[in-house]
């Protein structure tokens, strides 16, 4: 009888060895050798470590296949990013952590083309001179804003530290105590206005600020008056804030600029697609404020950035400011920010361009149909064990637009079929499996059930396709 090795250990095969079975062979020819070499040795480590642990079968070690499938999954998942496309069945349109409005078609071409080749960022190619980076959106931001001159940094809380830091710096500016917002990660206005080097000075109350409130707190010391949309909630009941063109006739009068950070300014009036009032970049300006800002990704559906716009000569302040260099957008930036500003020349043909607005807009019952046949194919796929049920819901915009305003969806509603001891770990096994899926599904858990809101769904084949897959336990 062969003896047997005197460690099972020792019968864990080479790296050499593995490297030349076909199966590694086919890996190193998709992964390159390197990292097919490194992840070989993790895999026979590992396996040594087992074997020493468990005692487990030699044989099971040595086996060339248990390395090389240990050794794919491995290669597998290392080659997975970890910033992966998901469904968004949340319910909430402009999800921050799902990376908020969906970039329009038109858009990602024109980004793609940036990304590809050397464009005339900043090259003026009529006269074969240098070019100034905000040329291109210029003229297009002033006539969909109705402003003199604008300019565009990365998002709009650097717009607010920009606009704070080069007109306010060391000096004060009074904000109503009811707008001193915190909108997610952070962002906070009195940190950002001391960042900026502004000085605040809170005027007014939480629920009620009124004219005299600014006006006794205007000063030799007084930069600006500004103004905060309260983007991601409302103030009810016994309120009171001051309009836009109030405040901005009491800044004109002490000599002082009116600034507003509108958050999600919108571009066009809302209302026209059936959804809630929201404040317009024009109806702002026209109101009296000197300078606007607000998100590039939010309402306005495009990539990340934020824009200013107003006055002239402030305008021009702003972009002298040399903290604007840390804030200033990329060429791929600028290229989407221009292809999704040019949709809005066409105001007819919007909700079919812009992905934010078709999903806002989408009409009640044709996300109650795609509800319905979702809820049959899900059912199909997770059988006896969960109750598929579909059930009004409402959809939010989020981002911090229009907070108070819910839009009337439906959801697939999944339901655990046990008792109710095991029901939240069955819910959480559904919830998981969900996310599980090669494009994870995000949902809701709500109400001892996983709500998957079909507003956001664009492509109901591709989520169907993977649903044989689920394997909720
Ligand atoms: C969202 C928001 C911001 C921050 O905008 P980002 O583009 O996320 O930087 C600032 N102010 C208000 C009122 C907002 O709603």
């Amino acid at each position: 009888m062969p003896r047997k090795p005197t460690s099972a250990q020792a019968a864990v095969p080479s790296v050499d060895r593995v490297l030349r079975a076909p199966a590694v062979v086919a890996l190193a020819a998709v992964h390159g050798r390197v990292s097919t070499r490194d992840a070989v040795r993790e895999t026979l480590a590992e396996l040594r470590a087992e074997i020493a642990r468990d005692g487990a079968s030699a044989d099971a070690g040595a086996a060339i296949e248990t390395v090389s499938d240990r050794t794919a999954s491995r290669l597998a998942a290392a080659a997975q990013s970890t910033l992966r496309p998901v469904f968004n069945l949340t319910g909430t349109v402009l999800h921050t952590n799902l990376g908020r409005a969906i970039i329009p078609e038109a858009a990602i071409e024109a980004m793609v083309r940036a990304a590809r080749a050397p464009v005339s960022l900043e090259y003026d190619v009529r006269r074969g001179r240098r070019g100034d980076r905000d040329s291109h959106l210029d003229a297009l931001l002033c006539r969909l804003c109705g402003a003199e001159a604008a300019t565009v940094v990365n998002n709009n809380a650097a717009a607010v530290m920009l606009i704070l830091n080069t007109l306010a710096l060391r000096r004060d500016v009074p904000v109503s105590r009811g707008e001193l917002i915190e909108i997610g990660g952070a962002f906070r206005m009195p940190d950002i206005m001391a960042r900026a080097g502004a000085r605040l000075i809170e005027v007014g109350t939480t629920n009620r600020t009124h004219l005299e409130d600014y006006a006794a707190a205007l000063g030799p010391r007084t930069a600006l008056i500004m103004k905060v949309h309260t983007s991601n909630y409302v103030i009810e009941g016994f309120t009171a804030c001051v309009p836009e063109k109030a405040l901005g006739a009491l800044a004109h009068d002490h000599g002082l600029p009116f600034a507003v950070d509108l958050g999600s300014g919108s571009l066009v009036d809302l209302r026209r697609f059936g959804l809630a009032h929201e404040p317009t970049a024009a109806e702002v300006l026209d109101a009296g404020a000197d300078l606007v800002c607000f998100s590039a990704d939010k309402l306005l559906g495009g990539p990340q950035a934020g824009v200013i716009a107003g006055r002239r000569a402030l305008i021009a302040r702003i972009k002298r400011n040399p903290m604007r260099r840390a804030m200033r957008l990329d060429k791929i930036a600028i290229a989407g920010l221009e292809a999704t500003l040019r949709l809005y020349l066409d105001p007819e043909r919007l909700v079919r361009a812009l992905p934010t607005l078709r999903h806002m807009a989408r009409p009640p019952e044709e996300i109650a149909a795609l509800a319905g046949r979702l809820a049959l194919r899900i059912a199909a796929a997770l059988g006896q064990s969960v109750q598929v049920d579909c059930a009004p819901a409402e959809s939010q915009v989020g981002s911090g637009a229009l907070p108070s305003s819910r839009l009337p969806s439906t959801a697939v509603v999944i339901r655990a079929r046990v008792r109710r001891r095991g029901a939240g770990a069955a819910l959480a096994r559904i919830e998981s499996a969900f996310r599980a899926l090669p494009v994870p599904v995000i949902g809701r858990v709500h109400d001892a059930a996983l709500w998957l809101d079909a507003r956001c769904l664009d492509d109901e084949d591709a989520f169907a396709a993977q649903l044989d897959q689920l394997s909720a336990g």
